[in-house]
């Protein structure tokens, strides 16, 4: 619930840009987002849920303590001090009731009336919620983000990247079972590289011969692996007789590490098609391992040779010296021995030391 108002600092801004030292998939989600709220008329300059606690146009740390208070109380945001009916700030008498306000709030209080009242926010107070204001609620609530997506995906349209997959499967996939896909591409690591290629992957953002061919004529369609098919996005992905051995020696590799037989499936191994009944770091570790797959793919994506399992071994190791690492700086476990201890075991049985600890 605490993190919406920190999210929601987008909503004020005209038009948040990357800033330096942030991943460039953060960049492709503000360029969406930028455009999307421009083309739905989702936002204005100021939100009704202006954060109160972390609030940029305050001074660094001012009003941290008395925030934490007031959000323990329920008291967040700005629009929470507005009375849509009498179109006025809430007095202090009636946040003593609604908030439990006491003598030391009333100072902070009057800073942050100044705040709504120099700020242009009280324009954009009077004017009500936007339709995007209004579908979030009265009040913050933990599924507000879910429901933010579910509106922008239009639940019940299925996008065309959805279309694409499903044809290539042959069925339609429930919008459950997208649910899950997302879930499970958003859950899939602590580095926004592997969450990145997740996406990429889904989203069918690699160029292939065929979609080249579509935009200039006189480009060939066949596969860029000369095997002489036609290179859709399925089969410079997995049908492609040049990577079929790769992608049977790593659900091999993975099978045997986990000691469980994971079907030789592209659903598995593109969309994240969890219906594999594996412990929790397990199924993390098969997550990653595909990821690490599909990485190594794509690094030779126009190449006549497939990757090797060596490839995708070494950045498991890496991976794993990027969790220890975390681990180290944030001082807790996070499921870390769940993940890597059947690899780790793998690892050292086969000989290969790889990284150190
Ligand atoms: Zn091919």
């Amino acid at each position: 619930m605490m993190i919406l108002p920190r999210l929601l600092f987008l909503f004020q801004l005209p038009g948040r840009v990357r800033l330096a030292g942030e991943p460039s998939s953060v960049g492709t989600s503000l360029r969406v987002w930028n455009q999307t709220r421009g083309g739905l008329l989702l936002g204005r300059r100021h939100s009704w849920y202006t954060p109160l606690r972390h609030n940029p146009a305050f001074p660094p740390g001012w009003g941290e303590g008395v925030f934490a208070i007031w959000e323990s109380r329920g008291l967040v945001c700005v629009g929470q001090l507005w009375d849509p009916v009498l179109s006025r700030i809430r007095p202090y008498s009636e946040l003593r009731g609604r908030f439990g306000f006491g003598v030391r709030d009333l100072f902070p209080y009057l800073q942050v009336v100044h705040y709504i009242r120099s700020s242009g926010l009280l324009g954009d107070l009077r004017g009500g919620k936007t339709p995007f204001e209004l579908l979030l609620g009265p009040v913050l609530w933990k599924g507000a983000l879910s429901a933010i997506y579910r509106c922008l995906n239009c639940r019940g349209t299925p996008h065309s990247y959805m279309l694409a997959w499903e044809g290539g499967w042959g069925s339609a996939i429930s919008w459950d079972t997208w649910e899950d896909i997302w879930k499970e591409v958003s859950s899939v690591g602590i580095a926004a590289l592997l969450i990145e290629n997740g996406y990429k992957v889904i989203f069918r953002w690699y160029y292939t011969p065929q979609v080249l061919a579509r935009w200039r004529g006189g480009v060939n369609v066949l596969c860029w692996r000369g095997c002489g098919e036609v290179g859709t996005y399925l089969h410079m992905w997995w049908h492609c007789g040049r990577v079929r051995g790769f992608w049977t020696e790593v659900f091999s590799r993975v099978s045997r590490i986990l000691d469980f037989q994971i079907p030789d499936d592209w659903r598995h191994a593109l969309l994240y098609w969890h219906q594999l009944d594996l412990a929790r770091g397990d199924s993390l570790f098969c997550k990653l391992a595909f990821t690490a797959a599909r990485l190594a793919l794509a690094s030779l994506w126009n190449q006549a040779h497939p990757p090797t399992w060596d490839m995708v071994e070494h950045r498991l190791l890496n991976w794993q010296l990027l969790y220890q690492l975390t681990v180290l700086r944030q001082g807790k476990q996070h499921g870390y021995a769940h993940i890597w201890r059947r690899f780790r075991a793998t690892v050292g049985m086969s000989g290969r030391g790889g990284v150190g600890f």
